[in-house]
This record gives structure tokens, C-alpha cells and sequence, in this order.
């Protein structure tokens, strides 16, 4: 044997013994090792990663057996590990008994789209999912993006009602637009939507009714917004205000001087339709008062006032819900039920829009 020969021999022989030790290191503290293994070290991000799989793998048997169980007591910092997490509405706290397996651990109700984080609200991203380290799901083929503007906040109230008596204020528009749009958001998420909103919160005011040149440049922002993700449908939602208290239900604005004008007429229509549906259901029976075309309304006949609506290159619309000063309103406002027929009506209403829209030729 030449010493070229003789030199690859033994490299060979020294990597065998290598891949060896290895493999018989690995099935005795590699996978096969279990949560107790991770429990003696500290905890760096591998060691979390292989408790919660351990945890996983034995959750993933008992699923079958009992799916609604909560985990043991001394499940390994599942909640420390996984923010946001939320528990099974009929999640019991009950101990298992010695014979069972671990539970599985509690998980959100719904996965959360990784493309939510774009929607305005990130905190929700880091939702729980116990199956694991979190990868990112399968990002499903978006139907279209769609951006939801709930008007005023940042320091803006809009309209408001008033308790009896002027003895303060029991819901403003900001915080009624801010609560459909939120749930407005996730029922087209769970449509298949890419869903953008226009602010996720109030915002800090300056402490008084804001200049009109701040709520002008923060409309033409919003509007920005739907530029910058390419949107393909824009919703404002709004409330209405008048400085009589008898005026009362839901009304659909959209600017016809548009290029998309046919096509705002639609949407503006399945809108309306979709608030008087969720309001009959809810079981409430406001005037209809129908749709209407910003430009006519305008001295000259033809000029849309509404910034977002106008300046919006897509199909747009804005919906005024219902009066913040009337009282019949206001008190349908302030029930959060209001908002979730609304928003499932209207989900339906712009996922109709979107389908007839992508069937044109
Ligand atoms: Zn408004």
C-alpha cells in the first residue's frame, strides 16, 4: 500500500469512528431525549425550541383522546414562551390524571395569517400556535388587498353622543369606526383578503379639536396607504353627526367623477344593503337612506368633497353607519353585536364586489 493510500485509509477510518460516536450520541441525547434533557440546561433559544417540540410530540398523541384539555401544571412556561397566546373557550383546568397522556396545550382558535402583520396590527402575529416552533404557515394566495380606513382617531373624535343631561360623552365615532373595521378586518382575513388598515388605535391628540389642515394631510396619508400596497378596494367607515337629533340610520357615500365611478356606484350599493341586512337582523329598523354621490351634493356639481374617496385610485366607498347624535343610534352603537353583524354583512358584501369584479372581461 502506497503512504498516499495508507494516509486515506486512515482518514477514512477516522471519519467512520466520527459519524459513529455521533449517530450513538444523537439517539441517546438527540431527538430521542425529552423534555427532562432540555429541563437541565438553561435556557437558550435551542433549548426552547426543543421543549416546546417535545411538549408537541406528546401533546400530538393525546389529541385525539382529550382535545379540549388544558396542559399540566408543569408544562414548561408555555404561556412565557408563545405571547399572545389564547386559550380554548372550553379549555378545563382539571389536572390529567396519571394514566393519561399530557394534554395538548392551549392554541388560538384561528392561526393567524403570517401576512396579518401587515394588517395594522402586529401585536397579533406572535399569536400562539402550540404546535411547535412557530414556522410560517403557508401563506395563502391573497384575493385581492383591501384597505379599511376607520375615519378620525389620532385626536380626532368625530361626531359624538352625548349622555342626558351634557353629563359627558358615551361613544365617539373614532372608537365605533376603530371597532367595525377591526372585526370588518378579520372577517376578510379569514376570506382570504389582504387586509390594511389605516391607524390601529386613537393616537395622541393635542388635547382640542384638531386644525383642519391636520385631519386634510392625515386623509391624504390614508389615502397614501392604499398607493403604497397596490390596494385593490378601499372602505372608509364612518358614523354620522347632525346638529338635529332626530336624523337616524345608515347612508353609503362614493364619488361617481372617478375613473372607477361605475364600479364605486356598485360597491357604494352592496354596502348599504349590507349595513340595512345587519341592522334588520340585529333588530333595528333605521331609515334606509340609501346611497349618495359625493359630486352632487358639491355647489358645482362636480367635485367629490371626500378626500378618500376621491383621491383613492381604486374602487372606494365610505360608509356612515349610523348617527353618533341620535340616541336610537348611539345605543345600537354601543353594542358590540351592532358591530359584528356589520361586519360580517360587509365582509360578504366586498367579497361579492371582488369575485364580480375579477370575473369582467
Ligand atoms: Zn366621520
Amino acid at each position: 500500500m502506497s503512504p498516499w493510500s495508507k494516509r486515506m485509509l486512515v482518514a477514512a477510518m477516522l471519519i467512520w469512528s466520527v459519524l459513529t460516536v455521533g449517530a450513538g450520541w444523537y439517539a441517546m441525547h438527540g431527538k430521542g431525549g425529552s423534555a427532562s434533557a432540555a429541563n437541565r440546561s438553561s435556557g437558550t433559544a435551542a433549548i426552547i425550541n426543543r421543549v416546546k417540540n417535545a411538549d408537541s410530540a406528546s401533546a400530538q398523541s393525546s389529541k385525539r383522546s382529550d382535545p379540549n384539555a388544558s396542559p399540566p401544571a408543569n408544562s414548561p412556561g408555555i404561556a412565557a414562551l408563545t405571547p399572545g397566546s389564547t386559550t380554548a373557550p372550553n379549555a378545563t383546568s382539571s389536572a390529567p390524571s396519571a394514566s393519561d397522556a399530557p394534554p395538548r396545550p392551549p392554541r388560538s382558535l384561528q392561526p393567524i395569517p403570517a401576512h396579518a402583520s401587515t394588517a395594522g396590527f402586529g401585536g397579533r402575529a406572535g399569536s400562539l400556535d402550540s404546535d411547535g416552533p412557530r414556522a410560517a404557515p403557508p401563506r395563502p394566495v391573497s384575493k385581492g388587498v383591501i384597505v379599511l380606513d376607520p375615519g378620525h382617531g389620532r385626536g380626532d373624535p368625530g361626531a359624538v353622543h352625548h349622555l342626558a343631561g351634557g353629563s359627558g360623552v358615551d361613544i365617539t365615532e373614532a372608537d365605533s369606526n376603530l371597532r367595525s373595521a377591526e372585526l370588518l378586518r378579520d372577517d376578510l382575513i379569514a376570506l382570504g383578503y389582504e387586509v390594511y388598515l389605516t391607524r390601529d388605535g386613537e393616537g395622541q391628540g393635542p388635547g382640542a379639536p384638531l386644525p383642519l389642515q391636520f385631519i386634510t394631510s392625515d386623509l391624504y396619508a390614508r389615502v397614501g396607504l392604499a398607493k403604497a400596497v397596490d390596494a385593490n378596494l378601499y372602505l372608509a367607515i364612518h358614523g354620522n353627526g347632525a346638529s338635529v337629533p332626530f336624523l337616524s340610520g345608515p347612508e353609503t357615500w362614493y364619488c361617481g367623477r372617478h375613473q372607477e365611478g361605475a364600479a364605486n356606484e356598485k360597491l357604494a350599493r352592496l354596502v348599504q344593503q349590507a349595513m340595512m341586512d345587519a341592522l334588520h337582523e340585529y333588530g333595528y329598523n333605521p331609515p334606509d337612506r340609501g346611497i349618495k354621490e359625493d359630486a352632487q351634493s358639491h355647489h358645482s356639481g362636480d367635485f367629490c368633497q371626500f378626500v378618500v374617496t376621491r383621491e383613492t385610485p381604486t374602487p372606494a366607498a365610505l360608509l356612515e353607519f349610523l348617527f353618533l347624535t341620535n340616541d336610537g343610534d348611539a345605543k345600537v352603537l354601543l353594542d358590540d353585536r351592532a358591530h359584528v353583524l356589520l361586519a360580517q354583512r360587509v365582509a360578504t358584501a366586498l367579497d361579492t364586489f371582488m369575485k364580480e369584479r375579477a370575473h369582467q372581461p
